[in-house]
């Protein structure tokens, strides 16, 4: 079986973690601040602050800009539903805004309609590793004095006429066990501004910067040494895994013939976190068929947020046309770092044969 996803573990993460472990210092300590510093440079920003996982990264996000209940955020309503759940628990309103069909991100065009007094914040998902189109958004943003929530959960390394994701505002990553680079479960915090930063420390170990003096509500959302030594190893690697995902996607776009297959516009850098097609007709036969064949595949993701039973009984109901369709649609094919030439063969002739 063709997984969809595999982490790719060796030698240096091994010797990393065991080298903690023989340390003593489990708990946030020195590892987490040399992850910390080298995913800001990285990213290409001044501040990094790791977290226990993407969820915890977003809601710190939203923490630190102070934004909870009355303030709404817009958002897409197509992507993991943690985007959404981290406006709710910060005790403010998502507002979902409608996508692209072709980029599955938020469409710029449809933003400016979804503007209230109460709105605060932007929160673009970069869905797939591929960047939103952060130069429309950031005008928008400015224009109404918004800030930018970038949820970069799956675009580590992914960037818009060479600037990467998590450098447009601040920025929330993930390294949850499927993503493009992994600490098992962890996450983290980008933003180029001293304030932000500052509070994001602060609310993530319990509002103390003198040890028991608590400043304000803060919580539990740090990330562990062991997690963070493999994240330094993982992210050495990172370039690596997103280049090998960018050759295994140029396979598939020139080898498979009847299916729509993702398109990269001028400037972007698309890391391919999913290689993901729209199959207009019987995807989900289509997935069975797949997987009989000895493919795994993913529907990411099968129902868009608003439709949500606990969206639905928080009253939403408002139609949001092509996210609806698209998850009709979407089928994700393995595209990760560990395929061979032989497994990618077989998942393009199998794909032709059935579609
Ligand atoms: C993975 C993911 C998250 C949440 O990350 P966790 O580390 O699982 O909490 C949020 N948003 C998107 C788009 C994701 O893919």
């Amino acid at each position: 079986m063709i997984p969809i996803s595999k982490p790719l573990m060796g030698d240096e993460e091994k010797n990393a973690v065991s080298a903690v472990l023989k340390s003593g210092q489990l708990a946030q300590g020195a590892r987490v601040k040399e992850f910390e510093e080298k995913f800001a440079a990285y990213c290409g920003v001044k501040h990094a602050i790791a977290t226990s996982s993407g969820t915890t990264a977003l809601w710190l996000a939203l923490l630190a800009h102070d934004i909870g209940p009355g303030d709404e955020v817009i958002t897409s309503p197509f992507t993991f539903i943690a985007s959404a759940n981290s406006i709710l628990y910060a005790g403010a309103k998502p507002v979902f805004a409608d996508i692209d069909a072709e980029t599955f991100n938020l469409n710029p065009e449809l933003i400016e309609t979804k503007i209230t007094p109460r709105t605060k914040a932007i929160m673009p998902i970069h869905l797939f590793g591929y960047v939103c189109d952060m130069e429309a958004l950031s005008k928008i943003a400015r224009k109404h004095n918004l800030a930018i929530i970038e949820d970069a959960c799956q675009a580590h390394g992914a960037a818009q006429n060479g600037k990467r994701a998590g450098s447009f505002g601040t920025g929330c990553f993930s390294f949850y066990a499927t993503k493009n680079m992994t600490t098992g479960e962890g996450g983290m915090t980008t933003t180029d501004d001293d304030q932000i930063a500052d509070r994001a420390r602060l609310l993530r170990a319990h509002g103390m910067r003198v040890r028991y003096y608590h400043e304000s509500l803060g919580y539990n959302f740090r990330l562990t040494d062991i997690q963070a030594a493999i994240g330094v190893a993982q992210l050495e690697k990172l370039d690596g895994f997103n280049e090998s995902r960018s050759a295994n996607a140029a396979y598939l776009n020139e080898h498979l013939e009847s299916v729509s297959i993702p398109q990269i516009k001028r400037g972007y850098r698309h890391v391919f976190h999913q290689y993901t097609i729209r199959v207009k007709d019987n995807r989900d036969e289509l997935q069975k068929k797949l997987e009989q064949a000895g493919i795994g595949t993913g529907v990411f993701y099968p129902v868009p947020v608003h439709q949500q039973p606990v969206y639905r009984n928080l009253g939403y109901r408002e139609a949001l046309p092509v996210s609806e369709t698209v998850s009709q649609q979407v089928l994700s094919l393995p595209i990760h770092p560990a395929l061979s030439r032989d497994d990618l063969a077989l998942i393009a002739q199998k794909v032709n044969e059935l579609c």
